[in-house]
This record gives C-alpha cells, sequence and structure tokens, in this order.
C-alpha cells in the first residue's frame, strides 16, 4: 500500500473553514491515529535521516507536532516559528500573504545559528506564503543548507512557485 493509500483516509476535509470558498485539510484526524501519526513521522525522517539536520523549524501550530516528533529521531533541535507577540524574547518577523488573508510570522533572533542544517516543517503547502516567510527568516541566519517539508501539498495553488528557487522541498501527499 502506497503512503496516499495508507493516511488519505485519516485526513478529513472540511469545507468553507475559516472562511467561504476554502476546502481546509484537518490533519488532526491523522494525527490523533497511532499507526498513521508514526508512519508520517518514520516516512519523514526516512527521507532527512541522512542530511545532517541540525534544526527543525516548525510552523504554528500543526507544524509543532510532527516538526517536535522529527527533531526528536533526527538529533536535531526544534525552533517554533510563530504567529505575532507569542514568543516572548526579541524576535525577527516576516509578513505575508495567505490564501485567506495577510499575516506575519516570528522567530527568536537566538533560534538558529550560522551553519545550522534546517528542515523547515508544516502541515499544509497551499500559497506557499507563510513557508516562504519563514524561509526567508531563517537565510537571516546564514545556514549551511535549508530543507523544507510538508504533510501534504495542495498542488495548482502555487505555493511551490512561490518558494525560492533551488530549495529542495518535499511533501508526503500531494492532494
Ligand atoms: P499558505 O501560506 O497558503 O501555504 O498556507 C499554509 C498555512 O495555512 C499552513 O500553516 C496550513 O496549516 C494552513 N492552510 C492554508 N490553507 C489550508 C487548507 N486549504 N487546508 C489546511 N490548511 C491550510
Amino acid at each position: 500500500m502506497d503512503l496516499k493509500e495508507k493516511l488519505l483516509p485519516y485526513l478529513r476535509t472540511v469545507p468553507d473553514y475559516p472562511v467561504p470558498g476554502i476546502l481546509f485539510w484537518d490533519v488532526t484526524t491523522l494525527f490523533k491515529d497511532p499507526e498513521a501519526f508514526r508512519t508520517v513521522v518514520d516516512a519523514t525522517y526516512e527521507l532527512y535521516k541522512d542530511k545532517g539536520i541540525t534544526k527543525v523549524v516548525g510552523i504554528e501550530s500543526r507544524g509543532f507536532v510532527v516538526g517536535a516528533a522529527l527533531a526528536y529521531r533526527l538529533g536535531a533541535g526544534f525552533v517554533p516559528a510563530r504567529k505575532p507577540g507569542k514568543l516572548p524574547a526579541a524576535c525577527w518577523s516576516a509578513s505575508y500573504d495567505k490564501e485567506y488573508g495577510k499575516d506575519r510570522i516570528e522567530m527568536h533572533q537566538d533560534a538558529l545559528e550560522k551553519g545550522d542544517v534546517v528542515l523547515i516543517h508544516d502541515d499544509v503547502l497551499a500559497t506557499g506564503g507563510t513557508a516562504e516567510a519563514v524561509g526567508r527568516l531563517v537565510e537571516r541566519y546564514a545556514p549551511a543548507a535549508v530543507y523544507c517539508n510538508f504533510i501534504i501539498e495542495l498542488e495548482g495553488l502555487g505555493g511551490r512557485e512561490k518558494m525560492p528557487a533551488g530549495l529542495d522541498i518535499t511533501a508526503l501527499l500531494h492532494l
């Protein structure tokens, strides 16, 4: 059985959430199933186990779940990229357009170090605004390499095209 066959039954779609016209892919139904959750973490671990990842940057909030499990498995540190005003110490901030509105994302200024090998992780790549903004933040720290991973890539929304050319992007499911 391939990954798509295995994981798709655990995803819930919610029409018109959070605003009319958006079909929302809900990963909480996947996270709550022990086998499906383990499959996501293990399959992603396999993709990055030999890359020398030193930090996993998880995007608030659904990116924290698999991001933290991955950091543990990879022997890397975990860094949260959070919505404005949530992190207590000095931050870098980047603004972006999303599928439903404008937003900003922040990271602590001391979250990464020069030379880190960074894996950015989120649940869904939609229009790519969020991950592109996090990518911009991560570049400020002069990392040695940057990778980007999602559980789901929603194809046809232009997300991949918005990311910097040449950035290594993977997704477990292409929907
Ligand atoms: P984007 O910046 O458009 O790529 O949006 C990505 C962020 O918004 C991720 O953190 C997703 O969790 C969330 N998101 C955007 N669109 C959807 C969608 N259709 N279904 C589920 N999550 C979404």
